[in-house]
């Protein structure tokens, strides 16, 4: 038996208010607590995980379609750009989310997004390179994109932490100050 609105644990309580956060509560009204603290937040993070997969292929493929008017850098910084949003989104889901089973699938699926993209953004980067009027022979020095298929996940990773911690304080502070405080004080 958990606190409807802070999760705060009701158990072998009498009906009351909330000695956390002072919402009422009646034991013997299953509409007045949660029973699981934080159940709906795994199902949250996990639909959330698979919907931004699937919206990462999507948008992945569409963004290699265009030839970026051959501009290696042009694609590069697209598809880097979709990655490092979509990875950055996952990653802000995870921190408003409280609880570890909702919080890793969106950490994984926000790294795999960054890490698709910086492959994918220097693969395709080299590929409408190539495609041009005239390439220079470096536009056949691709090693990069296998650099980044083995080592990507690194910056992904850095990323997707750092964007996971700052929102992580973000909402805990705001959830501080929103907390009215117990009556009396
Ligand atoms: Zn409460």
């Amino acid at each position: 038996m958990y606190c409807r609105s802070c999760r705060y644990g009701l158990e072998g309580l009498d009906a009351g208010r909330c000695p956390e956060c002072g919402v009422p509560f009646d034991p013997t009204d299953p509409s007045t607590y949660a029973e699981w603290r934080y159940k709906p937040q795994a199902l949250i993070g996990i639909a959330a995980a698979i919907g931004i997969f699937l919206l990462s292929i999507i948008v992945f493929f569409t963004a290699m379609q265009p030839s970026y008017g051959h501009s290696q850098d042009a694609a590069f910084f697209t598809l880097a750009g979709i990655g490092v949003v979509l990875g950055g989104l996952a990653a802000i889901l995870a921190g408003w989310l409280r609880w570890w089973l909702g919080q890793i699938p969106l950490l994984l699926v926000g790294v795999f997004c960054t890490w698709a993209g910086l492959f994918l953004a220097s693969s395709h980067g080299y590929s409408v390179w190539q495609g041009g009027p005239n390439p220079p022979d470096e536009a056949f020095a691709d090693t990069a994109p296998i650099g980044f298929l083995l080592a990507g996940w690194i910056p992904a990773g850095v990323l997707v932490g750092l964007v996971f911690g700052v929102a992580l304080l973000f909402f805990r502070r705001q959830r501080r100050s929103r907390r009215p405080r117990p009556a009396g004080q």
